[in-house]
């Protein structure tokens, strides 16, 4: 059995010092990893050194609600949904993993797998379960146009390892965003148009099924098109990703236009505009339009020096402010979008794919109103297109939603819960909006504990048998068991 990373005594000292890790009441022996070595439970091992050695020796460390590290651990990026799991996992390598899924066993607990903790529901998280938290796999390493990046990195761990070596890896915006699960359900950003998503630079996976076996799952594996596009918790643990990268632009151009008081009147009038204009955009250019109440931000980027601005200037003429262009390094310009770092309450879903304006009309009469009036809510729609819809990408993943141009988002942070209370209502309300216009398709690593007939929405119908077959194949008993995730179990079944 293979070890992803051999970390050195001192390397996970330093991992775990900030983590505030000093008690381990149970771990496991590498070389006999059925048979679960308790060592000492309730005793107090209260060293980082001890916890070295325990990781060290088993790859995994189990922590449970009464120890004091516990509540970091588990903290969500979303606070809305809290979960408590009776044990966190907390795994180094392979064949911690693998111990963690026998003690998961052992105890009849199914799993949940938490790589950078960014589920809006929180689905990495089951309550009563067990979760794996890859937080310490962050190993990087870059082999010319070849990446291998360990699933508890994130976003901004990425960046910065590969810009510094001249690459990108096409992936979402958030700094705080794991290159887990944002692979597993697919990924844009604003090099998709150029590129593809992040699942279509994978090239292998190294994983754990619920049968505790380790499989490297290639372009020659029944599993690697489902991998890329349904993945997230369904299939088993990935805690390694080997991408194809490419070479990253030194600059990166970003224009920004306002309106003020928008109406529904105003709004549909600039709104087919706006989707008329990001129909002929480059595809090195990402766009997005983004309302909050009554103000639009119109976004344009672009990392090519693409001829833009005659097109710019005309659609400014329709909006109240345009800013001065700014063009700065790339590495400085991502960390303006990487957002808030710390954990927050918050109601974000995805709102349905769409490619021109007529596909809004049947639902905007309502749902422009609600977002007007609700402070705090705000309704996005980012421009797809361009290499997602590649036919060979299409070919070699289950990702379903590739002919579709636009992915509309809603989102609401708050600080005063009964202001979130409000808003998670605003949010359901228009959901049941678009709902019954017809609107089937959604993205999932947005997903919402509301979607309705889910799997379907988030896979596409037709996948549908495909993956429950795959599901059965790698996991029959369910170990893998997250809200709106495939299963077996009669009750749950799609
Ligand atoms: C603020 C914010 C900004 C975002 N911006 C973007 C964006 O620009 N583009 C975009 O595409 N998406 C974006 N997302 C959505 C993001 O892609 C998903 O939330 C993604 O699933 C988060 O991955 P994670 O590893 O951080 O989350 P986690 O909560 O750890 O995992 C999410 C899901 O994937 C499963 N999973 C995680 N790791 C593994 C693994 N190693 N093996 C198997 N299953 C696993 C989990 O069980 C869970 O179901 C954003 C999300 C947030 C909160």
């Amino acid at each position: 059995m293979q070890k992803s990373k051999h970390f050195t005594r001192k390397e996970l000292l330093q991992i775990i010092a900030p983590l505030g890790l000093g008690l381990v009441f149970y771990g496991c022996n590498e070389a006999a990893p059925k048979e679960i070595r308790e060592l000492g439970k309730g005793e107090e091992k209260d060293t980082l050194g001890q916890v070295a050695e325990v990781l060290g020796q088993s790859g995994c460390v189990f922590v449970f609600p009464e120890n004091k590290q516990f509540k970091g651990l588990n903290q969500p990026f979303n606070l809305r949904v809290p979960k408590t799991p009776k044990c966190i996992a907390l795994c180094s390598s392979a064949v911690g993993i693998q111990n963690a899924i026998i003690y998961a066993k052992d105890q009849n607990l199914k799993v949940g797998i938490k790589s950078g903790g960014h589920s809006f529901e929180n689905y990495s998280t089951l309550e009563d379960g067990l979760t794996i938290n890859l937080s310490l796999f962050k190993s990087i390493e870059v082999n010319g146009d070849e990446a291998t990046i360990e699933s508890g990195c994130l976003l901004r761990e990425v960046n910065d390892a590969l810009i510094s070596k001249g690459k990108i890896l096409p992936a979402g915006s958030c700094g705080s965003v794991g290159i887990g699960g944002l692979t597993l359900g697919g990924g844009y950003g604003f090099f998709s148009r150029k590129y593809g998503l992040t699942c279509d630079h994978l090239i292998e996976a190294k994983m754990i099924t619920a049968k505790g076996e380790q499989l490297i799952v290639n372009k020659d594996h029944e599993l690697f098109k489902v991998l890329k596009g349904a993945g997230n918790g369904n299939f088993g643990v990935v805690y390694e990703f080997k991408f194809k990268i490419h070479p990253a632009p030194k600059l990166f151009r970003r224009w920004k236009l306002k309106s003020y008081k928008m109406t529904l009147e105003r709004y549909k009038a600039l709104l087919p505009e706006w989707i008329k204009l990001t129909q002929s955009l480059p595809e090195s250019v990402f766009a997005a339009f983004v309302q909050n109440k009554k103000t639009a931000v119109f976004l344009i980027t672009d990392f090519e020096q693409a001829d833009l601005q005659g097109m710019i200037d005309r659609f400014a003429i329709l909006c109240d402010k345009t800013y001065p262009m700014t063009q700065v390094p790339l590495a400085k310009a991502l960390t303006y979008y990487y957002g808030v770092q710390e954990s927050i309450p918050f109601k974000n879903s995805s709102a349905g794919y769409f490619n021109s304006y007529e596909d809004f009309e049947p639902f905007i009469n309502q749902v422009i109103p609600i977002v007007l009036e609700s402070k705090g809510l705000i309704y996005q729609i980012n421009t797809l297109g361009g290499a997602i819809g590649n036919a060979v990408f299409r070919e070699d993943s289950i990702y379903p939603h590739r002919d579709y141009a636009l992915l509309t988002e809603l989102q609401a942070y708050w600080e005063e819960s009964e202001v979130g209370k409000e808003l998670v209502q605003q949010n359901s309300k228009i959901l049941t909006i678009i709902e019954e216009a017809g609107v089937s398709a959604q993205y999932v690593n947005y997903p919402s504990a509301e979607f309705k007939s889910p799997l379907e929405k988030y896979y596409g119908k037709e996948n549908i048998p495909q993956l429950m077959a795959l599901k059965k194949a790698y996991d029959e008993s369910n170990l893998f068991a997250r809200p709106q995730g495939l299963s077996n179990e009669e009750e749950n079944k799609v």
